[in-house]
């Protein structure tokens, strides 16, 4: 079986220009970089009048470590729907170097199913986390030499919340002390890293709507707080008009193909459990002005992801998806049902059974709490058995759930014919029972109060009994609530493996509440972020990471990347 670099390098891609025409983009948009990859002029956006096209969301289950394959599944269901003869890009977020050369492997799908160039997509690519994290430190220096330089505006070094960050996983960096060295050499105090991909200014890269849209938002971030605790500003800084030249061009969506040359637009890069966890919405706003289909990806499980992406994006931006795709798979679908990740290759019915769930709560939440179309993708491994195949689709089917078998890892776009016309279908029609976009519905209302919007989200899309508010939350949800930050929605960040803020409670749980032990405001973004149980916002590499594995021969052809 060949790995997924194999494919992706034995593969013979389009020349840009001929994408981003099949893509209808006007050649005065488009910056090229190299022969395969090409930035898209926001400009496109203000002088084109589309008809805005179909959204199409692919999420998840809770995920095993390795992912359940909703990149894959997005991949291959835009190259389906080309297929059956549908106008379709493709929206996705760009990899992290952390999860790169950390556990995970890149994120430019798998099998049959990628967007190339791969190496590139998941290295340096256009640069944007690069421009990223510069505008992100430029803010920090500029905070330092403020204090430095008399610190007109009372910081309390003690009260910073704006970290420096990098794009690594590189848990040294966690927790520092920094400004040492005497009185020349800045004010000591500690400090810490987050990996680029957590900082807020990835956030406001993805929920910016135009580059003045960008710099409002970036002026809007909160540093820290002064002696009397006022919140300081990039603007009090004057960091917002720097902090954009910076990122003027990585604003720019990235053009590049899947392997059966449709096209795809890759594109900002949030985590999902510290941030909302979607790509730009530039990128998507773009993908829906040029097909008649975008398909795109939201991280981790649909309580994360999907949550963040209909409660915090969907509601920003003014979308509303036609269809939800819910990826699943047997081995998942396994592990919640009690078994160990080293025996998920083997066939064990029983459990698959009783890890189906975890996979019905989250088709319950996309129509019931969202009322929103859904169509369940059972993501085909190799070692699945067709008896667990049959098995999953006849429960789903029992149930009245609309699932269809998606084979696109192993067969690109033709293996997911089956469920690109289940989408087309909701798309068009909307389900049984008269969801469509029309019909979307958030989880909880704009208008709530803090608590009651973490409480909305822990008992309608958890299935909590309810939240414990520790007593540094409440002290912060008052003081947030007093600086009038109340009316933006929350983002939660919580453990990606269960419903629950406990990693190790699997499948459906239920008797459980949430704890939340933190509440920030990421102002810029405009969301308040409430955390729970430990979510690392910088994570570290463990003993055999995947860098081990990454190497490049005399021509200069990268292996081991996955
Ligand atoms: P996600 O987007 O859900 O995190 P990805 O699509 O990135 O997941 O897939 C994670 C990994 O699993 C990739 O290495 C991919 O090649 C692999 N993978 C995905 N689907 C399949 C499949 N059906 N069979 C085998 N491997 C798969
Ligand atoms: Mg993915």
């Amino acid at each position: 079986m060949l790995t997924d670099i194999e494919i992706a390098q034995a593969a013979e891609p389009q020349k840009i220009t001929a994408i981003a025409e099949k893509a209808g983009i006007d050649e005065q948009y488009l910056e090229l970089y190299g022969n395969y990859k090409a930035k898209v002029d926001y400009n496109l956006l203000r002088r084109e009048q589309h008809q805005p096209g179909k959204l199409i969301l692919v999420t998840a289950i809770n995920p095993t470590p390795a992912g359940e394959g909703k990149t894959t599944t997005t991949v291959g269901l835009a190259d389906a729907l080309s297929l059956i003869g549908k106008n379709v890009v493709v929206a996705l977020r760009e990899p992290s170097l952390g999860p790169v050369f950390g556990i995970k492997g890149g994120a430019a799908g798998g099998g049959y199913a990628q967007v190339v160039p791969m190496e590139d997509i998941n290295l340096h690519f256009t640069g944007d986390f690069h421009a990223i994290g510069a505008a992100n430190n430029l803010l920090a220096a500029l905070l330092d030499a403020h204090i430095q330089n008399g610190n007109e505006l009372g910081i309390d070094v003690r009260k910073i919340t704006w970290k420096r960050v990098v794009d690594m996983n590189d848990r040294q960096l966690r927790h520092i002390v920094d400004g040492l060295g005497g009185k020349a050499h800045g004010v000591p105090r500690e400090d810490g890293f987050d990996i680029t991909v957590a900082s807020e200014v990835m956030a406001v890269f993805c929920l910016a709507t135009s580059i003045t849209d960008l710099k409002e938002r970036l002026g809007k971030i909160v540093v820290g707080y002064t002696y009397d605790d006022k919140p300081v500003t990039a603007h009090d800084l004057h960091a917002e008009g720097a902090m954009t030249a910076l990122l003027k061009d990585a604003l720019k969506p990235n053009l590049v193909q899947t392997l059966e040359g449709t096209p795809a637009f890759v594109h900002g890069g949030p985590f999902a459990n510290i941030a909302h966890g979607c790509n730009s919405i530039m990128a998507t706003r773009m993908a829906l002005a040029l097909g008649d289909y975008c398909v795109t990806e939201a991280g981790f499980g649909a309580d994360l992801g999907a949550e963040k992406f209909l409660d915090i994006k969907c509601r920003l931006a003014g979308l509303a998806p036609d269809a939800v795709v819910v990826v699943a798979t047997v081995r998942a679908l396994k592990n919640h049902g009690g078994v160990a990740k080293a025996n998920l290759n083997e066939e064990n019915l029983e459990a698959l059974e009783a890890g189906l769930p975890n996979l019905l709560q989250h088709v319950e939440n996309i129509t019931n709490v969202y009322n929103l179309p859904c169509v369940v993708a059972i993501n085909a491994f190799p070692a699945d058995t067709k008896a667990e195949l049959d098995l999953v689709e006849a429960k789903c089917r029992e149930l009245g759930v609309n699932v269809a078998l998606s084979e696109v890892w192993a067969k690109g776009g033709e293996g997911g014919v089956a469920l690109a016309e289940e989408v087309v279908k909701l798309c068009e029609s909307g389900d049984e029972a008269g969801r469509s976009a029309g019909t979307f519905t958030f989880s909880y209302d704009g208008e709530l109060s803090i608590a009651e919007k973490i409480e909305a989200i822990a008992k309608r899309v958890y299935h909590a009994d309810g939240v414990i508010f520790e007593p540094a939350a409440k002290k912060e949800i008052a003081q947030l609530e007093a600086l009038g930050f109340s009316g933006m929605p929350v983002c939660m960040a919580k453990t990606q493996y269960s419903f629950s803020d406990d990693a190790t409670k699997l499948g459906a749980p239920r008797d459980f509440k949430i704890t939340v032990r933190q509440v920030k405001v990421s102002a810029g973004a405009g969301f308040i972020v409430a955390l729970t149980g430990s979510i690392m916002t910088m994570p570290g590499l463990g003993k055999a990471p995947a860098a081990f594995k990454i190497d490049v021969d005399e021509n200069g052809v990268i292996s081991g990347l996955f």
